[in-house]
């Protein structure tokens, strides 16, 4: 299977197919109809194909944005439910005749729009991390409600799930567009171990490149067994913990998100540096080219690089003093620092590594040579500078990071007059989630929603844990109030979580406070004021988002 570059032209592609099968759903649709309207045509097995080629126009639909249609196929679908073994009379009959063509008039105005329409439904989600975008899950449940909770709960992640009640409607949606990952219920309508047969035959078709979870009621040995011969890589029962079903899906599709380690190379001559930039970055690594060695602290800290490359010999400053300055500097202790250099002279080359450097390649070197002793290094410091760097429990930036990066954004902002955001978010009464459902509980929230902040913001967002059950983000170039629109999202997103645990299923919320610059310019006057707002926000009955601006002016006027 093959993913085009951008995700973004996937999504598109994918709304293209999803657009170019939409006159034949609808004539499916519309003979369905035909069919169960006509005298003696409203039985159960009728009604119900009706239905069920609703669903699936509703589910695909909402998937691309297109909620015109969504909502005129919900309409009917509803009407269709309604009347599920009952009789149809002549009222119900026009009033769903009506419905249709309803249907048919929107879907064909927006057939003839359909790539405008694509976009601004791609715009509209800017925020969401960009290779998510691509995440496209299959989930295949033949009970329509559970269908549409665990949708939605995984959806909050980030990822976009297409349903389907039926086989037969999977296997056609596979014909147009493969999925990222397949979530299959064991036990279907079609047969006791309907799912894994699917899967299955799948499996082998795709040669097995779709990861494949399995969720169902049933703990039998059985259905475990027919789980694992079908190729699933995990099996979960009802009702699925989320935080266990996301893991699962990270793990098996990380492989789109290996980190790019980032590079910053020192040397002052342009052919040499772009010859290094291309070996590197044709190992999928970022990087950065600073000529002049006196201006290395700003991109230092600004870009953030997993390994510093170095030429030796420069006119304003050597190599080596550069490292000796870099290492002055506490945060950058433990940073890998490689010389490159043409010297042979192994004692020029230990002096070099006394004054801080690492290692020492010497040129002419080879891409292979280069690309291993960078990316080695770069692996173990990252892995080093991650548990310095990070929390524990939720692998988010601990305080520390969190305000280190607040001042570097700031700074940038104010150089290139770009809008920042900040935003605080503390759980609600989460003294009582630890009370009620036990503190091992709390601590799955917390990781949720850790989870959540991570998977639905861009990459270069930061978000750390700041304490306990508080947590903050750094919004880059973003307005405050699109912040707040933002963060509202995501409170509504996490509101809606189910949370397992041996007391009971629960919910839980955060209450949250932006500020932004360049209203706010210190990072202690912006944290101070997404604080009040958080205050304001617990004061007016949690479970919302303040923004500091909208507070000042409530005490003005
Ligand atoms: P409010 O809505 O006013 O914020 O109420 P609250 O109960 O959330 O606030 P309070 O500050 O009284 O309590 C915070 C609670 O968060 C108390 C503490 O036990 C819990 N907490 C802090 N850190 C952790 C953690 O790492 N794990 C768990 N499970 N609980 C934590
Ligand atoms: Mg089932
Ligand atoms: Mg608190
Ligand atoms: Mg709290």
């Amino acid at each position: 299977m093959s993913f085009p570059k951008k995700p973004i032209d996937h999504i598109q592609q994918l709304g293209e197919g999803v657009a170019a099968r939409m006159p034949p759903r609808l004539e499916e649709i519309r003979s369905a109809w035909q069919a169960a309207c006509a005298d003696g045509g409203w039985t159960s097995e009728n009604a119900r194909h009706l239905y069920l080629l609703l669903h699936r126009l509703v589910g695909c639909s909402a998937q691309f944005g297109m909620s015109e249609i969504q909502s005129a196929a919900q309409a009917f679908e509803a009407e269709v439910v309604a009347n599920l073994g009952e009789a149809l009379d002549d009222a119900k009959r026009r009033r769903m005749d009506a419905l249709l063509e309803k249907l048919m008039q929107v879907a064909e105005k927006k057939i003839k729009l359909r790539l405008p329409d694509l976009r601004a439904h791609i715009n509209a989600i800017p925020s969401v991390r960009d290779s998510r975008a691509s995440r496209l899950i299959y989930l295949v449940e033949d009970d329509p409600v559970q269908a549409e909770i665990l949708s939605m709960q995984i959806g909050y992640f980030g990822y976009n799930v297409c349903t389907f009640t039926a086989l037969e409607s999977l296997r056609q949606a596979m014909e147009d567009t493969l999925p990222t990952a397949i979530i299959m219920d064991v036990i279907l309508e079609e047969g006791f171990t309907a799912g894994p047969q699917a899967a299955a035959e799948i499996h082998h078709s795709q040669s097995g490149g779709i990861p494949l979870i399995f969720i169902s009621e049933s703990d039998l040995f059985t259905h475990r067994l027919s789980a694992v011969r079908a190729g699933g890589e995990a099996y979960f029962l009802k009702p699925v913990d989320i935080s266990q079903l996301i893991d699962a899906l990270d793990r098996l599709t990380a492989h789109e998100e290996t980190p790019k380690y980032r590079v910053l190379i020192v040397e002052d001559s342009p052919t040499q540096a772009k010859l290094f930039e291309n070996y590197l970055r044709a190992a999928g690594m970022e990087t950065l080219v600073v000529r002049n060695p006196l201006e290395v602290l700003q991109p230092l800290n600004e870009f953030n690089p997993d390994l510093v490359l170095l030429d030796m010999y420069m006119p304003q400053c050597s190599g080596m003093e550069l490292a000796a300055v870099i290492r002055q500097i506490d945060r950058f202790l433990s940073l890998p620092i490689v010389f490159l250099s043409a010297e042979t002279n192994t004692d020029v080359q230990l002096g070099a590594m006394q004054l801080g450097g690492d290692d020492f390649l010497t040129k002419p070197i080879t891409r292979e040579h280069l690309v291993r002793a960078v990316s080695s290094r770069a692996g173990r410091y990252r892995k080093l500078r991650d548990m310095m760097m990070r929390d524990g429990l939720t692998g988010l930036l601990n305080h520390t990071m969190l305000k280190d990066r607040l001042a570097a954004e700031l700074l940038r902002a104010g150089r290139q007059g770009s809008p920042v955001a900040f935003a605080m978010l503390d759980l609600d009464r989460f003294k009582l989630v630890n009370d009620t459902y036990g503190h091992a509980s709390g601590d799955q929230v917390l990781k949720g929603l850790a989870r959540l902040l991570s998977q639905r913001l861009r990459a270069s967002d930061s978000i750390g844990r700041y304490g306990g059950e508080e947590f903050a983000v750094i919004l880059p170039d973003t307005p405050g109030q699109a912040a707040v629109r933002l963060m509202d999202e995501l409170r509504d997103g996490f509101s809606n979580v189910v949370h397992h645990s041996s007391g009971g299923d629960f919910t839980a919320t955060f209450s949250c406070g932006v500020a932004s610059f360049p209203r706010f310019v210190t990072p202690a006057e912006i944290s101070d004021a997404a604080d009040r707002a958080l205050y304001a926000a617990k004061q007016r009955g949690r479970n919302r988002v303040v923004f500091a601006d909208d507070l000042d002016e409530m005490k003005e006027g």
